[in-house]
């Protein structure tokens, strides 16, 4: 199995932090749980000063799908795990049906890791002082496929422009190739599925993303 460095170049540039800098460490584990004690105490943001726990990430640190959603919710911000409650059922429940263990199989992370008041939208600003640390778990994590979950993961992902309210549709069923180099795929965030259960083309569209996703890894 393949395995990469922790990006000090990264951690001294971003983060001036002296301890990152002297810890050489490869194991992708120790280097995610630093990063998330970095992110634990960041301030780069306005979100910083309202969170109760940041929401790092989550999952398996080897895995070759990684999924980005947008943000913490209210139960997430609690339990400082990302997708939890409804949304996060849903998301487990659509992984199972590409044969995917959400715990075992992927490695789940958000655009900004401090939840937005009142679950509004991420601004462009707290998305790009956040981007540092995803651009860094995707270094450390080096997937092979990013499955985006909402158009705001999607359009950071891709370097497009995100206070741009278009519709995520014009991404989603193409295999793109993310900023960050890994391949992208682009489909709806799970509370978007979710609140829109009563519409059987919603969630059928969902499962075409993941289905694509799993033919793209080959799996399929
Ligand atoms: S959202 Fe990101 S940049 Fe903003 S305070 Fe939280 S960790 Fe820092």
């Amino acid at each position: 199995m393949k395995d990469r460095s922790l990006p000090l170049f990264y951690l001294r540039e971003f983060f001036g932090l002296r301890e990152f800098y002297l810890t050489g460490t490869r194991d992708r584990a120790r280097s995610l749980s630093l990063l998330a004690e970095v992110a634990a105490r960041c301030a780069r943001c306005p979100l910083g000063a309202g969170r109760k726990k940041n929401v790092f990430g989550w999952g398996n640190p080897y895995a070759r799908l990684m999924l980005v959603g947008e943000g913490p919710g209210r139960e997430e911000d609690d339990l400082g795990k990302p997708f939890v409650g409804k949304s996060g059922a849903l998301l487990t429940r659509l992984l199972s049906e590409i044969g995917l263990d959400r715990e075992r199989d992927v490695y789940i992370a958000n655009v900004v890791k401090c939840r937005p008041p009142e679950n509004r939208d991420p601004s462009p600003g707290e998305i790009s002082a956040c981007f540092r640390f995803l651009k860094l778990q995707v270094e450390i994590i080096s997937p092979d496929l990013l499955l985006c979950l909402g158009r705001f993961s999607a359009r950071a992902l891709l370097g497009l422009p995100t206070d741009d309210r278009g519709s995520l549709e014009p991404l989603r069923g193409k295999l793109h190739r993310s900023a960050l180099g890994p391949g992208l795929i682009a489909t709806y965030h799970p509370s978007y599925v979710s609140r829109n259960e009563a519409k059987p083309e919603v969630i059928a569209a969902a499962r075409k993303d993941f289905a694509f996703a799993a033919a793209v890894m080959g799996w399929r």
